[in-house]
């Protein structure tokens, strides 16, 4: 009887502490804890699938690390591996966080949004100075996750922002967040691979990019005031 109650404390215990379940690929590893986010689970393996190789062939043709992500099952999980990982708590689902070879992300947020942090991952491999929450890597990242926050209407009206703002850091004010899929893609439309890449390595429009920031700033501008509405 002892052995037999022993054996359903087993079992029961057993099935209450599985802690994840796993979806494995040679570059990256999946792990999520509520059954139903095998769908969120399988998408972000299908769009890492699609970007991954692009992304490396960007930004670090080197990088080999394994990435490993992490679904947490609620916010109040999720927030508590960021803080874990030094990182502040959000009232977000649909955001991320990256460290080392880690990517946090919320049940039920963006696929795109552990493509976004793949990318920091990826960039923050090459020999540079890493710059968490710089304008230059979220633009970026936010660009090849293609997630675009708003649309070219949104973007016309709001994408003239005191330039000092726009230069110097991403600080999670509302327009600059939504403006950032733009910046991204005006970055490597005008100035291609190469300049963006330099761009990463430098901090610096003036040595990556070989312009003054002015330059840059009315540049940017005129790409705006030419994007056409859908
Ligand atoms: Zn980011």
């Amino acid at each position: 009887m002892k052995y037999f109650l022993l054996a359903i404390c087993l079992i029961f215990t057993g099935c209450q502490t599985i802690p994840y379940t796993k979806m494995t690929d040679d570059q990256w590893e999946i792990k999520y804890v509520l059954r139903e986010d095998w769908i969120q689970a399988n998408a972000i393996n299908e769009a890492l699938k699609l970007k991954a190789n692009t992304i490396k062939n960007i930004f670090n043709q080197k990088f080999n690390h394994k990435v490993l992500i992490t679904i947490y099952p609620d916010l109040k999980a999720y927030n508590n591996a960021r803080v874990f990982l030094g990182a502040k708590p959000i009232d977000m689902i649909n955001s991320g966080c990256s460290n080392g070879n880690n990517i946090l992300v919320c049940s039920g947020g963006e696929i795109n949004i552990a493509v976004h942090e793949y990318t920091h991952i990826v960039i923050f491999s090459i020999p540079t100075k890493p710059v968490y929450n710089s304008w230059i890597d979220e633009s970026i990242c936010d660009y090849i996750a293609d997630m675009k926050w708003t649309d070219i209407k949104y973007l016309k009206q709001y994408y003239n922002l005191p330039r000092s703002n726009f230069l110097v850091s991403f600080n999670q004010d509302v327009y600059m967040a939504r403006l950032l899929y733009y910046i991204g893609q005006y970055l490597f439309e005008v100035y291609g691979n190469e300049k963006v890449l330099a761009l990463l390595k430098t901090r610096s429009i003036s040595d990556g990019l070989g312009i003054s920031e002015e330059t840059f700033w009315k540049s940017w501008c005129n790409w705006v005031e030419k994007q056409k509405e859908v």
